[in-house]
């Protein structure tokens, strides 16, 4: 993104400045004129004591004297020690011999009369100069908050510092992969664009705005200046928590002055990211934020006063849809909703082709495995991946990107960076070792789970000590009742390894109890997988594209009975793990040993090591039972 600085007024500004600097120049001037006068007053006269006075006259030293308000000025005699210096001193209101003394010596004296400021002089030194210096002052100080901010105190409203415009985004749908129902909707903005006419004579009217929603990453801003490219209009675009920072009031001129901007340049596209911030609903809303809810009102009335005919397009960014304000969703405002979801396995293969085009990546390379191996993944992490393995290439000096390296990318970004220099003892590596073969191996001999990808004892910098990768063999849109208990299984599995190895247990499996928890509670809560409480919906996902925090629908009892169905879940699937585990001790002890040797077995190689010693006793799942 580039940020386009220059203002649409800049010619006027120009205009502006110029005024400006005259009246800073002018004021120069009159500064350095009033200086050079008060110096020139000044030199050559100095001040003495009323005494050394006294002494000069008394001593003839004085050839004349001129008293004014409050000075004496001293003329001394051309042989004195000041030569030709003139002297001064103040009044000395409680000497009323001073004529005397003069008259003694003979000294001419005289009174000063005041001269008489002129009006255009005394405008200039006591009005007009002592307002510019406060102007000046003023100026200076609230300039320099100015730019603290960012953005104009004075100039207030006027201010278009965040909002980034550019003529040309040069994004096209191209650049937007695995995303083919959004752009779908997308398609018809851009014909409007192009050719605001063809509707208008018609008389369709389009959506003013569309609303792109989904996870953080997934390529809204993307597809939004794909738009703006694709229809080859100007891009104006500002985040929703950029509106309500400061001032109140502050949002809504900017909003007005987004929007004057834009129909300015009209046909263009508005983007708003992050529009929850500005839209959050206000009922409910009990401290209200006076700020919010003015740049709120401003963007809603903005909405309704333009002309869409002309052809300014809104698009605004969610990942929050639920806590969007109703008037934000009314016909004629944001009545269309794009879903921006995740991308599936093909999806995720094409975002990588997209990214890996300006990589040198070697032939041998197998995207399609990349994106098998990074379900859940969006837009923005698939181009990360790309560039992790490309930085990796260049620090092993090869020219190109192979697969180990975009292999060793999707690790970091799932579980951070080698970290080889952390040191376990003997004991904890072994803890670690039976930990994840203990996950592979409940993996391995359940039948609803995925196959064993990597096992690893290798630190990672994002905290683990070691993990256990699965991959599905294929996209999957539906988990059954039994995968997802298995889920849970292979999940305890870990910890199940150190009680039959050890007998004892550690702090190493906070991780898998809290997923297991979280996953045994939506089948009891969200997808009604339990007798007890049939197809009762008892949670819902209030904030689907962020972490998925759930709200309950049910009473307190209900909540407390939640819990008890969770547990048992929770502790069928320990039973099952730990049974599982006793039952292949010996392959348990093998494969950990192993794990201690290499720190990393692939998939095949575990698979085999598990294939030459089945259990055939192994009989199959049986069902666990809720409802004991
Ligand atoms: P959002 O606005 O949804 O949070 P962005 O549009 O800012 O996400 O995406 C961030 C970056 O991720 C993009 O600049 C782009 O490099 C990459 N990206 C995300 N989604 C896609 C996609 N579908 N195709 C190609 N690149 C993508
Ligand atoms: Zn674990």
């Amino acid at each position: 993104m580039f940020k386009d600085n220059k203002k649409p007024e800049d010619n006027n500004k120009f205009n502006k400045n110029k005024f400006k600097y005259m009246i800073y120049y002018a004021i120069a001037v009159i500064l350095v004129v009033y200086l050079i006068n008060d110096y020139i007053v000044n030199t050559g006269s100095k001040q003495i004591k009323y005494t050394n006075f006294i002494n000069m006259v008394s001593q003839k030293q004085v050839k004349e004297v001129k008293f004014t308000k409050d000075k004496i000025i001293i003329y001394p005699n051309k042989d004195t020690e000041y030569g030709d210096k003139i002297l001064y001193t103040g009044r000395l209101e409680e000497d009323k011999e001073v004529l005397d003394r003069l008259n003694k010596s003979n000294v001419a004296y005289d009174q000063v009369i005041p001269k008489q400021d002129g009006p255009i002089r005394s405008f200039i030194f006591n009005g007009l100069l002592p307002f510019l210096l406060l102007m000046m002052i003023g100026r200076f100080f609230f300039g320099r908050i100015d730019k603290k901010l960012g953005s104009g105190v004075m100039s207030f409203g006027k201010n278009t510092a965040k909002i980034y415009a550019e003529n040309e985004t040069g994004v096209t749908f191209k650049d937007v992969a695995g995303q083919e129902e959004a752009k779908e909707s997308l398609v018809e903005i851009v014909d409007f664009l192009h050719n605001p006419q063809k509707y208008s004579q018609i008389g369709a009217k389009l959506p003013k705005g569309a609303l792109l929603v989904g996870p953080p990453g997934t390529g809204k801003t993307l597809l939004a200046k794909a738009v703006a490219g694709e229809a080859k209009v100007p891009f104006f675009s500002l985040s929703g928590s950029s509106f309500v920072e400061m001032f109140v009031g502050m949002g809504a001129a900017r909003v007005r002055d987004l929007f004057k901007q834009a129909q300015e340049k009209a046909p263009c596209i508005i983007f708003i990211d992050e529009i929850d911030a500005i839209g959050k609903s206000r009922e409910g809303n009990i401290s209200g934020n006076d700020e919010r809810e003015q740049t709120l009102n401003q963007l809603l009335a903005e909405m309704d006063g333009f002309d869409s005919s002309k052809g300014v397009v809104i698009l605004a960014a969610t990942n929050r849809p639920e806590i969007l304000d109703k008037a934000l969703l009314r016909p004629g405002r944001f009545d269309r909703r794009v879903i921006v979801d995740r991308p599936d396995l093909k999806g995720r293969e094409e975002i990588l082709k997209v990214h890996s085009k300006g990589v040198k990546i070697s032939d041998t390379v197998d995207l399609n495995s990349i994106a098998k191996s990074t379900p859940g993944a969006v837009g923005a992490d698939l181009a990360n991946i790309i560039n992790e393995g490309a930085l990796r290439a260049v620090k092993n000096n090869r020219e190109e990107v192979i697969q180990e390296d975009l292999e060793e990318a999707v690790e970091i970004i799932i579980a951070g960076k080698e970290k080889k220099d952390r040191i376990l003892s003997g004991k904890e590596k072994r803890a670690v070792a039976f930990h994840e073969v203990g996950h592979a191996l409940v993996a391995a001999l359940l039948t609803h789970t995925d196959p064993v990808h990597k096992i690893t004892i290798v630190p990672r910098t994002m905290g683990a000590l070691g993990y256990t990768m699965q991959l599905p063999t294929e996209e999957k849109y539906l988990t059954t009742k039994e995968e997802m208990f298995d889920q849970i299984c292979v999940m305890l599995g870990g910890r199940a390894a150190e009680e039959v190895e050890f007998k004892s247990i550690s702090t190493g499996a906070s991780n898998d109890i809290e997923k297991a928890t979280e996953t045994a509670r939506s089948m009891v809560t969200i997808y009604g997988m339990t007798d007890r409480f049939d197809m009762m919906g008892l949670e819902s996902m209030s904030n689907r594209y962020l972490d998925g925090r759930r709200a309950t629908n049910c009473s307190e009892q209900t909540v407390a009975e939640i819990d008890e169905e969770t547990l048992k879940i929770i502790k069928a699937a320990h039973k099952k793990s730990i049974q599982v585990l006793e039952e292949n001790k010996d392959l348990l002890t093998k494969i950990a040993v192993r794990l201690l040797e290499k720190e990393t077995i692939m998939g095949e190689e575990f698979m085999s090591l598990v294939k030459g010693e089945e259990n055939d006793s192994m009989e199959s799942i049986e069902e666990f039972d809720t409802n004991k």
